[in-house]
């Protein structure tokens, strides 16, 4: 079985629920359409959506905002560059403006993007007055706590300066022990789906916590790996796992297929039984490609759960 854009459904049987994509970056208004055409396609109805203000006021008074919860995505040069004032009025700004939820990305890479000169932990206390802020205002939060382990293995080697994944995610853990009213996602599987045990138990210390299956190729190669223990972690988890996709609207580098292949490639791997079908684009991060798709056949159930009810439940 192959991807084909003349036949979209390729290998996809209907489905009963619609879907909520929980985790896209809207960067252009306009470009919105195309999202929501292909979202269309794939039964996508609902999107959170991370948006400046600009274009968060031009889908609404365009009238397309009624698809959308928006998210504010705080500036990363603050975090990077220890400046928490600069963060508690962009908090405000978010909570002033109506944003439903807060996005911050760690990738560690976001160091170098804003030339930080400091040593960097999500935890430092310089940020608490954030995180106090945002759980004040009731903001969950969407974030992106590491990378994948081989950017860890192969990237990040100046590990006083990148931090090791285990330190990432134990930063992150810190902050959610001093704010136990903190609602977050953890976005692509906690950033552990290399590592179901360790997000078990970080999953059973904190309620609050949800995760999504945004990054296709991540988590289609990681998750694939072990499909037997991945079904008893989806049985435990099961009201707490969003799909999503991290899809970014109105970049002019994507090619012509990028939304469907998504789309197209999750569904696959949740929904049916295929064995071992290429993943329509190419997974840089895989040092064997390449990356197949191995259909994990989920029941209606729990599809409903991830496609719709946990997004549902989580942002209302
Ligand atoms: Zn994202």
């Amino acid at each position: 079985m192959k991807f084909s854009i003349q036949d979209p459904l390729t290998g996809l049987l209907s489905l009963e629920t619609r879907i909520w994509d929980a985790h896209v970056h809207i960067w252009d208004a306009d470009a919105f359409d195309d999202l929501a055409k292909w979202g269309n396609t794939y039964g996508v109805s609902r999107f959170m959506g991370i948006a400046t203000p600009d274009v968060k006021k031009v889908l609404e008074q365009n009238g397309k905002a009624s698809k959308i919860v928006f998210a504010f995505y705080l500036p990363m040069e603050a975090f990077a560059n220890h400046n928490s004032d600069t963060l508690l009025s962009a908090v405000g700004e978010a909570h002033r403006l109506n944003y439903k939820m807060c996005k911050m990305w760690f990738g560690p890479r976001f160091l170098d993007y804003y030339q930080s000169k400091q040593k960097f932990s999500i935890s430092d206390p310089i940020f608490d007055p954030v995180f106090s802020q945002i759980e004040d205002y009731e903001l969950p939060i969407d974030i992106h706590a590491a990378d994948p382990d081989y950017w860890y293995e192969t990237v990040y080697l100046d590990k006083k300066r990148y931090r090791t994944k285990n330190q990432a995610i134990d930063e992150f853990t810190t902050v959610l022990e001093r704010h136990p009213s903190l609602k977050a996602v953890s976005i692509h599987f906690g950033s552990l789906p290399e590592d179901l045990d360790k997000l078990s138990v970080l999953l059973r210390r904190f309620p609050n916590v949800s995760i999504d299956t945004a990054s296709t190729k991540w988590m289609i190669r990681e998750l694939g790996k072990n499909p037997d223990k991945l079904k008893e972690f989806l049985i435990e988890f099961q009201k707490r796992i969003l799909f999503a996709t991290d899809l970014s609207v109105g970049w002019t580098d994507r090619d012509d297929n990028y939304f469907a292949t998504r789309y197209w490639s999750q569904r696959l791997f949740w929904e049916t039984k295929v064995k071992n079908v290429e993943l329509p684009f190419p997974d840089d991060d895989n040092p064997n490609p390449p990356t197949y798709i191995n259909g994990l056949n989920l029941s209606p159930k729990f599809l409903e759960d991830l496609y719709w009810n946990n997004a549902e439940r989580f942002f209302s």
